[in-house]
Formats: C-alpha cells, sequence, structure tokens
C-alpha cells in the first residue's frame, strides 16, 4: 500500500464504539471518520463524502491493544521450553548464549511475532531487545520489519553492563571456577552501551517513521552499573523518553537485593540514578513490597504486569489489587515468546482480573473495564503515547481493532467489557486499524502475505532449534546447581510471600 493510499479517507460505519467512559456494557452506535492517521469526527450517521466506508454492522469497535513488554529476539523459540524456574529458563533463552543470528532470521521473527500481535488485535507493542550483534543493520532490519507489519512500535534496545545471573548470590561457593564463570558471563561496558544506544537515536531520529518511536530499556537494576543507570536517566531526560526496567521479578531478586551490604531496595537504587519518575514502567514487580508500592505511587511510575511469563517461571503472583488501591496506574505485557509462547493480550486481561483472587476473596475494583483501560490507557501512558492512542476520541490516532459480535464468544451481547476480558480468545479480531491504515481486514493481515511468511518461517526453524538442542547440551551440567541454588534462595526469609499459601506454612 502506498502513503497516498495510506492517506486515504475510512468511514467505519454503523458499529457500537467502545467508550471507557461510557456504556461498557451496551456501547452506544456511532460511526468513525478517519482521515489520514487520525479519528476526524465520532458521531451518528456521519456522511461518508470519498471516504471509504468498512461495514461496522454488528460488531464492536474498541481502541487498539498495546503490549507494554515483549522481547522480539526469542520468537524462534516459541514452545521449546517448559518447567524452567526463571534464573534456569535465563540460561536457555539468553540471546548472549545463541550467538549472532541472520538479518534473514532477525526480519522473520519479527514479523511473526509482529502478525500474532495484529490478528490478536494489538496495535502498539514495546519491544525491549537484546541485540547480537549489537550493530545497525540488526536496528534497521527490526525497524522495518514492523514498518512491513504495519504494526506501531516503541523500539528499545536492552541494556546491561553487568552479566551475571541473578542467582549468582546464591550459587554454592564450592562449584568448580570454571561453572562459576559460566554462570557470570562477561561484563560489558557502560559507556558503550549508552553510545551504541545514543547513535542509534540520532541516526534514526526520535521518530524513524510516523509509527515508530523510541524507549530506553536497562535490563534490571542489578544488572546495570550507577554509571549505566544514570546514563539512561540523562537520555530519558534529554528526549522525554520512557524507561522500561525488569524489577522484583522474581523472589531471587528480592532475596539477593537484601543480601546486599547496605540492602539498598531496587527501586532506591533507581531512585539513586534518577530514574524514579512518571517516565518509568516497572516491569513485572512481583516482589514488590508495600514500602515499594507506595514508592511507585509517589513517582507516578507505572507497573507493566505480565501474568503470564510471571507463572509460566514461576515468579508468583503481582500484587495488582494493592498496586491498584495505591493508585499506581497499571499496563499489560505478554511478555517474550520463550516464557509466554502467545502474544495475546486478551489473556493477559483475563488473568490481571483473576488473579488477585488467589490471595483475597473479597470482591476488588481490578473488573474488565479496568483490564480494558490497562490494556489501552495503561499501555498508552506506559510507552509515552498517552492521550494519542488508548481511547477512540476525536483528533487521536486511529489505532482500533474491530471484533465480530457475531462469534460464538459474543453471542448473546451482555457486555462489551466482560465479553471482551472474560470470553474472547483473538477469534473475534475481523479489521484492524494502525494510524488509519487498515492492516487486518477479514482476520488476515493485507500487509503480508501470511502463508508465505509462515513458509519462511518453518524452513529456517529446524536451525535455531538445532541451536537451541546445542545451548541445551552445553547447559546440561548447570541446570541441577541453578535449581540446587534456587532451593537456597527460596529459603530466605522474607517478610511477605507472593507463593499462594507458602506463607502460611
Ligand atoms: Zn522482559
Amino acid at each position: 500500500m502506498t502513503d497516498a493510499a495510506q492517506a486515504t479517507r475510512i468511514l467505519i460505519r454503523g458499529g457500537r464504539v467502545y467508550d471507557h467512559d461510557g456504556d461498557v456494557h451496551q456501547p452506544a452506535l456511532a460511526d468513525i471518520l478517519v482521515d489520514g492517521e487520525r479519528i476526524e469526527r465520532i458521531g451518528p450517521n456521519l456522511p461518508a463524502g470519498d471516504a471509504q466506508v468498512i461495514d461496522a454492522a454488528g460488531k464492536l469497535v474498541v481502541p487498539g491493544f498495546i503490549n507494554a513488554h515483549y522481547h522480539s529476539h526469542d520468537v524462534m523459540a516459541k514452545g521449546l521450553f517448559e518447567e524452567m524456574p526463571f534464573d534456569i529458563w535465563t540460561l536457555h533463552s539468553n540471546p548472549a548464549n545463541y550467538g549472532p543470528r541472520a538479518l534473514e532470521e532477525v526480519r522473520l521473527r519479527t514479523l511473526i511475532g509482529a502478525a500474532e500481535m495484529l490478528r490478536n488485535g494489538i496495535t502498539t507493542v514495546q519491544d525491549f531487545l537484546t541485540l547480537v550483534p549489537q550493530d545497525e543493520a540488526m536496528v534497521d532490519t527490526v525497524l522495518s520489519a514492523y514498518e512491513e507489519a504495519g504494526i506501531r512500535v516503541v523500539f528499545a534496545v536492552a541494556a546491561r553492563d553487568r552479566a551475571a545471573l541473578d542467582i549468582a548470590p546464591f550459587i554454592p561457593k564450592e562449584l568448580p571456577e570454571a561453572v562459576r564463570k559460566r554462570i557470570a558471563g562477561s561484563d560489558r561496558k557502560a559507556a558503550d552501551e549508552l553510545g551504541f544506544i545514543a547513535a542509534q537515536i540520532k541516526r534514526r531520529g526520535l521518530r524513524p517513521t510516523p509509527r515508530q518511536t523510541w524507549a530506553l530499556a536497562p535490563s534490571a537494576p542489578q544488572r546495570c552499573s550507577q554509571e549505566l543507570l544514570e546514563g539512561i536517566a540523562e537520555l530519558s531526560r534529554r528526549h522525554g523518553l520512557p524507561v522500561f526496567t525488569h524489577v522484583y521479578e522474581t523472589r531471587i531478586q528480592a532475596a539477593a537485593a537484601r543480601q546486599q551490604p547496605s540492602a539498598p531496595s531496587l527501586l532506591d537504587v533507581l531512585a539513586r540514578a534518577g530514574l524514579m519518575n512518571e517516565r518509568i514502567n516497572i516491569v513485572h514487580g512481583v516482589w514488590l513490597t508495600p514500602r515499594d508500592i507506595a514508592q511507585i505511587a509517589e513517582a507516578k511510575a507505572r507497573v507493566v504486569h505480565n501474568p503470564i511469563s510471571n507463572l509460566k517461571l514461576k515468579s508468583g503472583v503481582a500484587p495488582i489489587a494493592e498496586l491498584h488501591r495505591a493508585g499506581v496506574d497499571i499496563a499489560l505485557g505478554c511478555d517474550n515468546y520463550s516464557c509466554a509462547e502467545t502474544q495475546n493480550i486478551f489473556i493477559a486481561m483475563r488473568m490481571l482480573c483473576l488473579l488477585p483472587a488467589v490471595t483475597d476473596p473479597e470482591p476488588h475494583l481490578v473488573n474488565a473495564a479496568y483490564a480494558l483501560k490497562a490494556a489501552t490507557l495503561g499501555g498508552a501512558r506506559a510507552v509515552g503515547l498517552g492521550g494519542q492512542i488508548g481511547a477512540l476520541k476525536t483528533g487521536t490516532l486511529a489505532d482500533l481493532t474491530i471484533l465480530d459480535l457475531n462469534e460464538p464468544t459474543f453471542v448473546p451481547f451482555n457486555s462489551a467489557a466482560r465479553q471482551v476480558v472474560f470470553s474472547e480468545t483473538g477469534r473475534a479480531v475481523e479489521t484492524v486499524l494502525v494510524g488509519g491504515r487498515p492492516v487486518v481486514r477479514g482476520g488476515k493481515l493485507t500487509t503480508v502475505d501470511e502463508a508465505a511468511l509462515a513458509e519462511a518461517v518453518q524452513a529456517i526453524a529446524p536451525e535455531f532449534r538445532a541451536d537451541a538442542e546445542k545451548l541445551a547440551g552445553r547447559n546440561a551440567d548447570l541446570t541441577d546447581h541453578l535449581l540446587n541454588a534456587n532451593r537456597e534462595a527460596w529459603k530466605v526469609p522474607l517478610e511477605f510471600e507472593r507463593y499462594v499459601g507458602r506463607g502460611a506454612k
């Protein structure tokens, strides 16, 4: 599709238009007039004029969903792992352990991830990408693949200069030096990490394309030096960029932080570097204390909740209801393929609502309408596009998803919010627009030949699988040590628990 074609006017006629502030169960019928990349008007019986008409009768129009946490580096590892606690999974999935990947593989993996997201109504993704090798050709390949798919991307190159696994403090001292060395990895230089990221932002500009912006992604406070974190804070200030960082994803990270000589909390580490502000997104936050939660609320920072990876990697359940009660803004992520297997925000919304009940039987306010806000408005604020995406309003970017209400999940149609969150799987996604451009029609991508893409990905999959098998072979003698170290770390007493019933033992 040419740029001229993208600029055409589109009238989405006769759908139920979801309004976060309106009737979330029976949204009113309305037309949406899209001019170029933005919504020009929403109202009844708008004249079509020269606009292309999309018939939305019997359909529900919702704001495009925002996947606020994702790593495209391990799309090819989909379905390869299970029953691995976080630190063992890390050893098997870390891109650094796979060596450099071919640009064509990078292009294909980016496309297949984007394709699944678009088919599931996700119009914006925050890609927190570890590049191996960290070079310009990789950046350009990823950005051009996203542009080819037509999804909006808030792109970040992951930064870290301390290589050791989070579990390193719990590795028994008597382990042979060679084994310890492989677990520790090798450090990198803060200046190199910062220099590469700053150079890419300068080279491609703050908006590489109208659908692309940047974020910053220090891997985790314990994996970065103070120098690196301060450099990230400076880049964030200078360019107004959102920051994403993994914090207290696992119990081991919480236990390890308490073993440091001065025992600063990881949030204090971020605060010292100048990062605890409204631009930061605390990714996971499973093992946050009440003090941490208050600190996040005070800073007007956000939490990006990734329920599926937290459960699949045995990390525990994030304190969702407590965060909500404290007024902390929550966004949702589907996380990466090697630990969550699917990019489906319907599942993430459902889990957001359901998980608080594992520890608290009281009715709570994390309901379906709230989950829809987290997956749209919360995500928009997280990626630095608040007010631009996340709600269907005059003047906002035309990022939207049209669901077919004749699919069994919506029959009978009793509540838009509840059936989107508790019933829908992605099958009802019929049309998707990103920046006014139809990228899914009739449940199929318009931008990419899906059959050809599938064939190309299947063709390169055996090579990746062979590399993963080789890596598993190299890791085989480490996994028992790591599982034992996990068991040691799980014994370290904390003042709270995020595993159901464990605290009661
Ligand atoms: Zn992550």
